[in-house]
């Protein structure tokens, strides 16, 4: 039996969270139950595997198992870009192989497109907006950055708008801007309404268990997964767990849980809101990548989102916490001096799941067991697409994207601890240094 020594245990404030509609959870499993198909981690991943398998399987019960409630987890506590142009930070005009980049880009698109199905077709109240994103650069190597990063964009025939310094306030209010990449497509999202809309709407042949965190499991012909109540027995597991799969025995020393750090303002007054000026939503993405990341809410709030730390045992602590609203103060007045008194009222942590050479998982870890993880930071559109994916390869049903992902090496395995939090953290503390006042 392999027991589970790290579980999620996330903060309590995640401000999309408490600010969107309250559900009630669906019950924890207990008791004994076999299945055919079970699913770990109902996040955009495990969620849209789940939809895509009971609709492949539709004679099958698929149970989906969640050991917090959704929208509390990563998925919910994330800055709502659901991008669909490839960013590789690792090529100089930041798209590097373009056979590759529209790859991605169509993988990108397939989640994209199914998650903007599903909210149009159940009316789910998410906030959506589409083409409010904006690259922005404070200085000239973030500048040098947007230039090289259009140039790429060009090469996959993705259309940007150059918006320069002086004009930018009409867009963001704020002046704090030296230039900006308009980069329709992006949608943006309240993330944690989405999931929750999500698992409310779920097909009715998926038995969603939450608050029921999977504690130890047993593989063999069949998979047993065991709880503080009961036990599940399937014949397949699909891993959907991310930076977690680790303690489930595969992919070790592989997945760098990484953590992100958010903060949620109150909403601005009406006069807040006309001293501020600007568009009604947007949404700005650091040009240098470890910058900070801005949105006004279409509820009109403003989010920061900037720090990072390394955690290898998925637990940061609340003197991060403590010390990384400090670091949100300090852009938020930069950036909008305008706005002295407007407080934060969310501050949260979340894991993103990094690889040491940015590829993710994608296919099966052992006879019975599947997984789709490590989205290395763009879950949203990749999780949700490679989610689908998944489970499609299970039906049978085959395409350029699934062979895409099947020919990927896969997350590269990483040097032993304590090395690896030294190194990881320094690398994490020298491109906060150098991303300057991007920050
Ligand atoms: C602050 C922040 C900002 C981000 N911004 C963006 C963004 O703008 N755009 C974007 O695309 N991505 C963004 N991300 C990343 C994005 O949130 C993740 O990539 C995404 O959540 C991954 O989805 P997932 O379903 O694969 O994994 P997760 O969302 O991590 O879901 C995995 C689930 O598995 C569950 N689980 C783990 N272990 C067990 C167990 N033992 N038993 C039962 N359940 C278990 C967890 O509770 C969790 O809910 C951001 C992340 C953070 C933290």
């Amino acid at each position: 039996m392999k027991k589970i020594s790290a579980l999620p245990a996330d903060d309590a404030l995640p401000g999309w969270y408490h600010t969107s509609r309250a559900r009630t959870p669906k019950p924890a499993h207990i008791g004994q139950k076999k299945c055919r198909w079970a699913i770990i981690g109902a996040g955009l991943t495990g969620l849209a595997a789940a939809r895509q398998m009971a609709l492949n399987f539709p004679d099958d019960e698929i149970v989906l198992i969640e050991a917090q409630e959704v929208g509390f987890g990563s998925a919910g506590r994330n800055a709502g870009f659901a991008i669909d142009v490839p960013h590789d930070i690792g090529a100089k005009d930041y798209i590097g192989d373009v056979k590759t980049a529209k790859l991605i880009l169509k993988l990108n698109t397939l989640g994209q497109n199914y998650l903007k199905d599903l909210i149009k077709t159940h009316d789910i109240q998410c906030q959506m907006s589409e083409s409010v994103k904006y690259q922005a650069a404070v200085g000239q190597p973030g500048i040098d950055i947007l230039e090289a990063y259009r140039s790429g964009l060009e090469k996959i025939g993705r259309e940007t708008q150059m918006i320069s310094g002086k004009d930018l306030p009409e867009h963001l209010g704020t002046s704090y801007y030296k230039q900006a990449l308009f980069i329709p497509g992006t949608l943006l999202l309240q993330p944690s309404a989405l999931v929750k809309g999500l698992a409310d709407t779920l097909p009715a042949n998926v038995t969603l268990y939450e608050y029921t965190p999977i504690k130890a499991i047993n593989y063999g012909d069949k998979v047993t997964l065991i709880h503080d109540n009961g036990s599940i027995t399937t014949d397949n597991l699909i891993l959907a767990n991310n930076g977690f799969a680790s303690e489930f025995g595969f992919l070790e020393r592989k997945l760098l849980p990484t953590f992100l750090y958010g903060s949620l303002s109150r909403e601005l007054t009406q006069e807040e809101q006309q001293r501020l000026g600007g568009k009604p939503v947007w949404g700005v993405i650091p040009a240098h990548p470890f910058g900070s990341t801005i949105r006004r809410t279409v509820d009109n709030r403003i989010l920061v989102r900037n720090s990072f730390t390394f955690h290898g045992n998925g637990r940061p602590g609340q003197a991060e916490l403590q010390k990384f609203v400090e670091n949100h103060r300090k852009s938020f007045q930069r950036r909008f001096p305008m706005l002295p008194d407007v407080n934060f009222e969310y501050t949260w942590s979340g894991a993103i799941c990094l690889s040491e050479n940015h590829e993710g998982f994608f296919g099966k870890l052992a006879p019975n067991v599947y997984g789709a993880l490590c989205c290395n930071g763009l879950g949203i559109t990749r999780g949700t697409a490679t989610g689908v994916l998944l489970a499609d390869m299970l039906a049978g049903k085959k395409s350029d994207l699934t062979d895409f992902l099947l020919a990927s090496p896969g997350p590269n395995k990483t040097p032993p601890e304590p090395f690896l939090s030294i190194g990881v953290n320094s690398v994490l503390k020298w491109g906060q240094f150098r991303a300057g006042l991007e920050v």
